[in-house]
């Protein structure tokens, strides 16, 4: 990890403007791993002069250079897998089956959806009045990320602004830079002209809010809190840049009794620990159908009951610790308010589980019996901590599934296709999953409401980084 003290402008790896450094911690272990460079509007400044002078030549690139560039980064992808993977069990605690097949999986699997959706692409068409309309990448991009799916949110940003012509400074999270660090390794090897890609380390407040002020910059693509979207649609007003956001969560997932419990039950237990509940779209509020409440209260006790917690080192099937201990606290925070609004608490609870004394390890934890209204149905706790919430019928069952200020996600668990299909379009999310339904790469992900705008993934990912030029009278 020798580079991590540098930053990658302009095709090389530099020293920073600014001196100061972040220590990276394993959060199974708590040690210090690496320290990262911080950076500041100086490092923002040179990056965006070097993605702003590549952007004079790679914005006139064609479609099949940019496909061929995109074939050898698919190549120079495969070769660092188990990197990534390496890295984000040791720098995010994910555990590394789950590193390799999901976290850094991803990065191959996007890039294959975006490698389709470019194919398809039409960026020249006439329309019935002749006028013809033209797609244009729109300019350099501010490309910002989170710790939670590090590599994920990294391709599905970088990938589509380098597939436009676009060029794009990256601000990956500081608290997972030495993943970030080696997908521009891989950038670099595929053979990418220098400039088109440059990545700066630094925190939210000073390299974050750098790149959404930046004049030369025509867009920001954020993903991470709500908190931190607004401030950079703030901080990206002045300049009237497009701000494309993919924000928190609050996923609720309704269970009819016509459903096949024992296995829809047990499975929506395992996807909202799955990451150890740090996903943005995880199915975190369980609505249960009255007539089935009891059995369903079993069924998800035993088994969030039966998850393993594990060394993230270890192979196999186990959720790990939490990335830090301000997550940690900010998880046992809301447990305690859980139990202080009287919600009951089914398993799980406070503290360490046994045998996890050292690292951000929390107990999978369930609250039955809970209100809409309460803090832990409202807010995102982003830990393995399900809150579960009785219904009489369908009209009550969307009402609350739609009652939080978010919409990125809907599960719905029924026997009956009708039933599915007349709810999910009542639904006010991005993405409704239906009796398991997973997500496929190169499908439209984002959210309704305060869980952002715009979509990522596929054509639609694409998209968000084209302008649109009409031509009257050819
Ligand atoms: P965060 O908002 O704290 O940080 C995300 C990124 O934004 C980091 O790189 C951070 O340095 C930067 N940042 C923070 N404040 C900023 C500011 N004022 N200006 C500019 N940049 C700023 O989020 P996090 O804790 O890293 O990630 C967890 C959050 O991300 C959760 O809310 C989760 O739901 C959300 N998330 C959403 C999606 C999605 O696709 N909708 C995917 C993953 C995570």
């Amino acid at each position: 990890m020798q580079n991590l003290l540098n930053f990658y402008i302009g095709g090389n790896w530099t020293s920073p403007m600014s001196s100061l450094t972040m220590p990276v911690l394993n959060p199974a272990t708590e040690t210090q791993v690496a320290s990262v460079a911080m950076g500041n509007k100086d490092d923002v400044n040179d990056a965006v002069a070097a993605a702003t002078t590549a952007w004079e030549t790679f914005s006139k690139t064609n479609k099949s250079e940019r496909l061929e560039l995109l074939r050898r980064l698919k190549n120079e992808t495969e070769k660092r897998l188990e990197d990534l993977a390496q890295a984000m069990r040791i720098e995010m605690g994910a555990p590394i089956s789950m590193a390799r097949e999901a976290q850094a999986d991803a990065a191959l699997g996007h890039l294959g959806g975006f490698i389709e959706a470019l194919k398809q692409l039409q960026s020249k068409k006439t329309l019935a009045s002749g006028d013809i309309v033209l797609k244009e990448p729109i300019g350099v991009c501010g490309l910002i990320t989170p710790w939670n799916w590090p590599i994920n949110q990294i391709a599905l940003k970088v990938i589509p602004a380098l597939a436009t012509g676009c060029t794009c400074v990256l601000k990956p999270s500081e608290h997972t830079p030495i993943s970030a660090m080696i997908y521009a390794e891989i950038i670099h090897e595929a053979g990418y002209p220098d400039g088109v890609f440059n990545l700066v380390n630094g925190d939210g407040p000073t390299v974050g809010s750098a790149l959404s002020k930046h004049p030369d910059i025509q867009m920001i693509s954020f993903t991470g809190s709500t908190r931190a979207g607004k401030s950079i649609t703030l901080d990206a007003a002045d300049t009237i840049k497009r701000v494309t956001l993919e924000l928190g969560g609050k996923s609720p997932n309704l269970i009819f009794a016509d459903c096949d419990l024992e296995s829809r039950v047990t499975s929506s237990v395992n996807e909202c620990m799955f990451n150890s509940g740090q996903s943005c779209d995880a199915p975190t509020r369980l609505l249960v159908q009255r007539s089935c409440y009891q059995k369903v209260l079993q069924i998800a006790k035993s088994a969030a009951e039966s998850i393993k917690i594990g060394d993230p080192a270890s192979e196999g099937e186990h959720i790990g610790p939490l990335f830090d201990q301000i997550q940690y606290d900010r998880v046992q925070k809301m447990i305690k308010v859980g139990i202080d609004e009287g919600a009951t608490l089914l398993c799980g609870g406070l503290g360490k589980p046994r045998e996890f004394e050292t690292g951000w390890f929390v107990k999978p934890t369930i609250f039955a019996d809970a209100k809409n209204s309460m803090r832990i149905s409202q807010e995102e706790i982003f830990g393995p901590v399900l809150v579960i919430i009785a219904f009489d019928d369908e009209a009550e069952a969307i009402s609350i599934a739609n009652d939080t200020p978010y919409g990125l996600a809907a599960y719905l668990q029924t026997g009956n296709v009708d039933r599915a299909l007349r709810i999910a379009s009542q639904l006010r999310a991005g993405a409704v999953h239906i009796n398991g339904g997973e997500f496929n790469y190169g499908s439209p992900f984002g959210g309704y409401k305060q869980s952002g705008n715009g979509r990522e993934g596929g054509a639609m990912g694409l998209e968000d980084f084209l302008e649109t030029k009409t031509l009257h009278g050819v």
